[in-house]
């Protein structure tokens, strides 16, 4: 039975990381100890109505995990697989992404457990109000900042937002990130998860000495991460051979036609009918021949029953913990390089600390400067990254691990331990 939960538990694998690198560091036991438990974590109903009238009941979770470092911030996740198992993984590595890219924040996350593909626009935009209104108290731009994940989107942000500022009788845009520009969304916070992929991605690639002309990548994945990435691949002049969605992968190993597969993606809300190239599925895509490969989609999809069979050079982890432990031994045995989840996707929540600010300043910046900041933060914090990672002979990301527990412990032992 306890080998059938350690399986399950996503959290049980997020741990698993953290206690690598916090072996490495000599972590005092007690500090150990409170980093290894989530600072508060809510479960709720959120009774909504059909289109039909009839009342449904779904539930909805929001985990802050620290705050040592500021205001917890982190997505809100609406797919049938949101568990608070699931939702307590992604506020834990919320805490280490804004840390390992020196945000001000604590990590967060969020949930509903629901299918928003069943959903009408005004079923999500009555479920979202009821789950914005739910955490009235405990949300706000210095206490927690939601923003978008799988599922979620910047007109849900608005409605979260909406539901936020007549809650408390004033207008805050700063309690959610991820919104549209007409409510003081930032320029590049759409692109920016997919950019931060390819910008670390590229630097690494730079490193090993792969020539991103005539590279092959191949994604899984085609959402708001996989496709804004991929166009950044073929502009770096690369050749994207293989994507997908949730419906199956399409691969062309002399490169896809990424400027159609989203026109047609967005056309037809999936990539399900695609004929750009020869259908696969979303396990025969992460075995193709290529040199770099993008998980982003779902958790736990490079496992120990793939990742021999795995052929890229270079793994950079566009979703969060697409990798289990096991997988990750393997990758480290072979001598494949994997960029980790918190430093690859940290592009999105860096823009998002970049929207908090120009929220709270009332000043908004060219999408030129939102860029040019975006680059020289990740890519400042990911040469910190492979320093460590060289000076110490770790992966990198036990060495991303090692920095963001550092920066996160400096803060708690700075404050004191309120205990
Ligand atoms: P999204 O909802 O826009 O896209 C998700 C994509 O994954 C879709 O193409 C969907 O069809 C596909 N998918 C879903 N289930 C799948 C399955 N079982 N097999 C293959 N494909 C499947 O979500 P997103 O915002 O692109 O997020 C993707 C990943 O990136 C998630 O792990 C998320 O936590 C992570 N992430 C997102 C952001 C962000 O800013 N959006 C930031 C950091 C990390």
């Amino acid at each position: 039975m306890m080998t059938a939960v350690r399986e399950v538990s996503v959290f049980g694998d997020a741990i698993a990381y953290f206690n690598e690198a916090a072996a490495l560091l000599d972590l005092d036991p007690g500090i150990r100890r409170i980093l290894t438990k989530p600072s508060r974590q809510i479960i709720f109903a959120i009774p909504f109505q059909r289109d039909n009238g009839e009342l449904e009941v779904f539930t909805g979770y929001r985990v802050q995990y620290n705050f040592a470092r500021g205001p917890a911030k982190g997505g809100i996740r609406y797919h049938p697989g949101v568990t608070l198992d699931e939702v307590t993984a992604l506020a834990f590595w919320m805490t280490w992404k804004c840390a390992v890219v020196d945000l001000p924040f604590g990590g967060g996350k969020g949930g509903v457990t629901c299918d928003p593909a069943t959903l009408s626009q005004g079923e999500l935009e009555r479920i979202t109000r009821r789950y914005a209104a739910e955490l009235v108290e405990v949300v706000g731009p210095d206490k927690d900042v939601p923003a978008p994940d799988v599922g979620t989107n910047p007109q849900i942000m608005a409605w979260f937002m909406d539901t936020y500022s007549m809650h408390t009788r004033q207008h805050v845009p700063g309690v959610v990130t991820g919104k549209p520009l007409a409510i003081g969304g930032s320029r590049g916070r759409v692109e920016a998860t997919g950019r931060g992929v390819s910008l670390v991605a590229l630097a690494q690639m730079r490193r090993m000495g792969i020539d991103p002309a005539g590279a092959k990548v191949a994604i899984q994945g085609f959402g708001n991460v996989g496709s804004v990435a991929a166009k950044m691949f073929v502009d770096a002049g690369c050749i994207v051979v293989a994507i997908s969605d949730v419906t199956g992968g399409y691969y062309n190993p002399s490169g896809l036609d990424i400027a159609g597969a989203t026109a047609y993606a967005q056309e037809h809300h999936s990539l399900d009918g695609y004929r750009g190239g020869e259908r696969v599925t979303n396990e025969v895509l992460l075995e193709l021949p290529c040199d770099v490969l993008v998980p982003a989609a779902l958790e736990k999809q490079l496992t120990l029953a793939n990742a021999r069979d795995v052929r890229a050079k270079l793994i950079v982890e566009g979703a969060n913990g697409p990798t289990t432990p096991d997988a990750d031994h393997i990758f480290k045995e072979r001598g494949i390089i994997v960029i980790p989840d918190i430093v690859a996707n940290a592009g999105g929540v860096t823009v998002s600390y970049f929207e908090w600010v120009q929220d709270r300043a009332g000043y908004f910046w060219k999408e030129s400067e939102v860029n040019e900041r975006l680059a020289d933060v990740l890519l400042e914090n990911f040469a910190k990254i492979s320093e460590i990672a060289e000076l110490r002979g770790v992966p990198l990301r036990t060495a991303a691990y090692m920095l963001a527990i550092d920066r996160v412990v400096a803060s708690m032992n700075t404050r004191g331990v309120y205990a």
